[in-house]
């Protein structure tokens, strides 16, 4: 079975202080939890603060996006290496708002990617169609291209680390949760489609998780269905008590899974 991840996007909320106080309350009332991973991403300034207050504990440090670069004259840019070195293990990639206010595309994706992973890091890439591109029947046209076009040219073996998390942005911040129906249909398609670009043991192995105003009342409905592997979560994550409340819930639901 895979293992459910669920991880908090802070976006850009939290000084130093308060992301530390997140962070200690996260991980104090989730220490017992085993069979679901967690993740947190910060913003960049509060990273190496969080990554010490998480140190020996069982929730991971990630950050919401890092350039293709190692070092260089890149002004405002974050490497991966530096990621690394304040402890984070994971890096969230092309997530929409990226994409629709900082001009990513699924080339700087593909690039964040492979930097990503000759980093080290476990790279979430992000997929997810507008309110627009739905409606005209073009959800899948889209989450194919940007995989497709995110994953150019890497084998199986090299993305074997790879979450990826479908987000539709129409349900991103707005309280609009796709139907876990919705959800799932879009899921099992990316399943297939990876399929179709890699082995059978790629695609059965790979965590989709979803995203779009995920809360502790609809994370059940979510991961009751066979092809969602958890959740990337943004506003819910931003009080310690809904967000565990989500990891408790998941892990419940995994444990009952496995009997
Ligand atoms: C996100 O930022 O990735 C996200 C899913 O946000 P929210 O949960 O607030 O919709």
């Amino acid at each position: 079975m895979r293992k459910p991840i669920i991880a908090g996007n802070w976006k850009m909320y939290k000084d130093v202080n308060e992301a530390v106080e997140l962070a200690n309350g996260i991980k104090r009332s989730v220490f017992d939890v085993e069979n679901v991973e967690v993740v947190i991403c910060p913003p960049f300034t509060d990273l190496s603060d969080v990554g010490e207050m998480l140190t020996e504990s069982n929730v991971g440090l990630g950050a919401q996006n890092c350039y293709w670069k190692e070092e260089g004259a890149f002004t405002g840019e974050v490497s991966p290496g530096m990621l690394k070195s304040v402890g984070c293990g994971y890096v969230i990639i092309g997530h929409s708002e990226r994409r629709q206010y900082f001009g990513e595309t699924d080339e700087t994706v593909k690039d964040k990617i492979k930097a990503a992973i000759d980093s080290g890091l476990i790279p979430i890439m992000c997929v997810g169609e507008t309110l627009e591109e739905r409606e005209s029947g073009k959800t899948m046209e889209v989450v194919r291209r940007q995989i497709t076009g995110g994953l150019d040219g890497f084998s199986e073996e090299y993305l074997d680390s790879l979450i990826i998390a479908y987000e539709p942005v129409w349900a991103i911040g707005t309280g609009k949760t796709a139907t876990s129906q919705q959800a799932q249909e879009v899921h099992a398609e990316i399943r297939k489609l990876l399929a179709d670009l890699y082995p059978d043991t790629f695609a059965v192995s790979r965590r989709l998780l979803y995203g779009g105003s995920v809360k502790p009342d609809n994370i059940e409905n979510l991961m009751n269905e066979q092809d969602i592997d958890g959740g990337l979560i943004g506003g819910a994550s931003l009080k310690s008590e809904g967000f565990t409340d989500i990891i408790k819930a998941t892990s419940r639901l995994y444990a009952e899974k496995k009997d």
